[in-house]
């Protein structure tokens, strides 16, 4: 049986991802020694992860000025990186839901954090707008993807000071004005790699600007002078890295990976607001993720989640419960995600819709 893979992360990468990964890992670049057992410094590798940062710089047309590095530590060490190395007296952060609030928590050992606009009252359902960012602040943080609650910022903002933004989610899932942010992160274990290695965009004119001692390791300045090899890079995820990026560059780009990420999301959200047993739990069509699809079933039909979770799971449906938080169903659809994975699902809640709605 064919699995359609909807996890939320570590989630779906493109096949020649997985593939020239694992035959790599036996004998890596005619070495006959595994990836895994190459020194970082060695010339295959330092080339392995040249390309790695020229393609990332190439496919989001990164301007001049800024820095592309590779780090460990996954998303949540930029959630302190980023106020220790940006933040003086104070900042200014968006509450979309858990992940920025994990971001708050961490800003708030570095000074005043003021929180612009949250929309927790209603569980992170909508992206709030209308709110003042105050001047002083020395970045304004967002999310643009929240992975758990379906809610995403798909376009770039203009802002009266630095703007940085947690992409985790939905990095390379669309072309990014990259001028328009001071700095922007992620894990890698989306859209780009497994787990184990950690993006960072950053505006170099930024760094160097607060007076506290950064321990070396939390110093952008740091990655950036070792081109990303101060200390041991994660070498089979940096290689899995370049991997899918050469895959989105042959697929057509950002802009190839929009087109195909917005039709199958309209795939899964016409079928969402169409059938009458499901409903989706973003309120503002805007706000509706590309990226993670949340929904739950009708009131009516409510009693009915678990039967559906079991049948479409038997049916090869994998990953598609929603985030204990939120309940209900979450089908992640990210770049390596392929458009019959979406109609296989839709399929179901179809099939399922004529078992029980007379
Ligand atoms: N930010 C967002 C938007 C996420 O979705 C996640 C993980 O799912 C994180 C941060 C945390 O990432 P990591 O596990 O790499 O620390």
């Amino acid at each position: 049986m064919k699995v359609h893979n909807f996890s939320a992360g570590p989630s779906i990468l493109p096949d020649s991802t997985v593939e020239n990964t694992a035959a790599a890992i036996k004998n890596f670049a005619g070495t006959s020694l595994s990836l895994m057992e190459v020194s970082h410094r060695s010339k295959e590798f330092v080339a392995v992860m040249d390309e790695a940062i020229a393609l990332f710089k190439e496919l989001l047309d990164i301007p001049a000025g800024y820095s592309v590095i590779f780090v460990g530590g996954g998303a949540s060490t930029q959630f302190c990186m980023v106020p220790y190395n940006l933040m003086a007296k104070k900042s200014a952060y968006l509450n979309t839901g858990t992940w920025a609030n994990k971001a708050m928590k961490e800003a708030k050992l570095f000074g005043e954090v003021v929180e612009v606009a949250s929309s927790k009252d209603t569980l992170y359902n909508y992206i709030p707008k209308g709110y003042e960012i105050p001047a002083d602040a020395d970045y304004f943080h967002i999310t643009t993807n929240n992975t758990i609650y379906g809610t995403e910022i798909k376009h770039d903002m203009d802002v009266n000071v630095p703007l940085v933004a947690d992409m985790s989610s939905d990095i390379f899932s669309r072309p990014v004005d990259v001028s328009k942010y001071a700095l922007i992160y992620g894990g890698a274990q989306k859209n780009l790699a497994p787990a184990g290695v950690t993006f960072v965009i950053v505006k170099d004119e930024l760094l160097g600007k607060v007076d506290r001692a950064i321990p070396t390791m939390l110093n952008y300045q740091t990655h950036i002078d070792g081109e990303s090899m101060f200390n041991t890079p994660p070498v089979v995820p940096v290689f899995a890295a370049l991997e899918t990026l050469r895959w989105i560059k042959e697929q057509g780009g950002v802009a190839a990976m929009q087109k195909m990420n917005e039709e199958k999301a309209a795939v899964l959200y016409n079928e969402i607001d169409r059938n009458p047993m499901f409903k989706g739990t973003v309120i503002n069509e805007e706000d509706r993720s590309l990226m993670n699809i949340c929904f739950v079933m009708t009131d009516e039909y409510k009693e009915l989640e678990k039967e559906f979770y079991e049948f479409a799971t038997a049916k090869g449906m994998s990953g598609i419960k929603g985030h204990r938080s939120v309940g209900g169903f979450r089908a992640s659809t990210y770049n390596a995600l392929p458009k019959s994975s979406v109609q296989a699902l839709v399929d179901c809640m179809k099939e399922f819709e004529t078992m029980h709605v007379k």
